[in-house]
C-alpha cells in the first residue's frame, strides 16, 4: 500500500529517492495536490496516466524549481512570457511554450508545445531543488485525482482518491491543505499575444495589468 509521509526533511529526501527510482509521489502545491514523476522517465510518466485513468491526449504540466530552469524545457520564448514568469513564479500560473528536445511526446499529447510552471510550496520546491542537484530537471504532476473527478487539496484526499491504484513504493507527501485550492491559470504563450487557455487563481486582469494591455 502507498505510504503517506510528512513534508519534512526526511519525508522530502525519501520522496526524492522514490522519484529517482521511477516511482510516483503525490506532492503538495499551492493549487492542488499533483501526482508527480520524473518528467524524463517514460515508464513513470506512463504510470501516471494509468493511475489517473487519464487519456494520453491530455497533456501534463512540467513543474520546475526555478525560472532559471525554463530554458531546459522550452525554446524561443516570447518576451511577454518571460515577464509573466518573472512576476508570477513561483505561483499558480502555467505557461504553454515551444518545447525543447528534452520534452517527450508523452508529456505533450504529441503537440509541439509544453506547459511549465514553478509551484509555490516549500516542501515541493525543496524536493525539486534536491532532484535538480541529482540531475532530474523537472516533474510532471497532473492533479492527484482520478480522471474527471474533483482535484485533491489534502494528503488524505489524495489517499482516498488514488490510494488503491498506487503501488507499495509510491508515496504521498503531506504538505497540509493547499493554500490556493484551485487550479493554475494556463496561458498560451506560443503566439505574438498571450491567450488564456484555462481560467484559474490568477485572473485575466492580473495578466493584462502585468503586460500593460488595456
Ligand atoms: P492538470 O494538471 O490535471 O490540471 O491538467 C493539466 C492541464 O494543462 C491539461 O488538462 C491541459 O489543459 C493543460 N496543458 C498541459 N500541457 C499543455 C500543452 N502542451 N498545451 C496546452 N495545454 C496544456
Ligand atoms: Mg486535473
Amino acid at each position: 500500500m502507498v505510504r503517506m509521509l510528512p513534508g519534512d526533511d526526511v519525508g522530502i529526501s525519501l520522496a526524492a529517492a522514490a522519484i529517482k527510482q521511477g516511482n510516483l509521489v503525490a506532492i503538495p502545491t499551492e493549487t492542488v495536490y499533483g501526482l508527480a514523476a520524473d518528467a524524463c522517465n517514460i515508464d513513470a510518466v506512463r504510470n501516471i496516466y494509468r493511475v489517473k485513468q487519464r487519456p494520453f491526449n491530455n497533456p501534463l504540466i512540467v513543474h520546475i524549481a526555478s525560472i532559471i530552469d525554463l530554458a531546459k524545457w522550452s525554446i524561443e520564448e516570447q518576451k511577454y512570457a518571460l515577464k509573466l514568469a518573472e512576476i508570477f513564479w513561483p505561483g499558480p500560473l502555467t505557461l504553454v511554450l515551444h518545447r525543447s528536445k528534452l520534452v517527450s511526446d508523452l508529456i505533450t499529447g504529441n503537440q509541439d508545445f509544453v506547459a511549465v510552471r514553478v509551484p509555490k510550496n516549500k516542501a515541493t520546491l525543496k524536493l525539486l531543488n534536491i532532484l535538480k542537484n541529482d540531475g532530474i530537471q523537472g516533474l510532471v504532476a497532473p492533479s492527484a485525482n482520478r480522471f474527471q473527478e474533483v482535484s485533491t487539496t489534502s494528503a488524505q484526499d489524495v489517499f482516498d482518491s488514488l490510494g488503491e491504484f498506487l503501488g507499495n513504493d509510491d508515496l504521498i507527501l503531506d504538505g497540509g491543505i493547499c493554500s490556493v485550492g484551485i487550479e493554475s491559470t494556463i496561458v498560451d504563450c506560443t503566439g505574438i499575444f498571450a491567450k488564456i487557455l484555462r481560467y484559474g487563481y490568477i485572473t485575466q486582469r492580473n495578466i493584462r495589468e502585468t503586460l500593460q494591455i488595456s
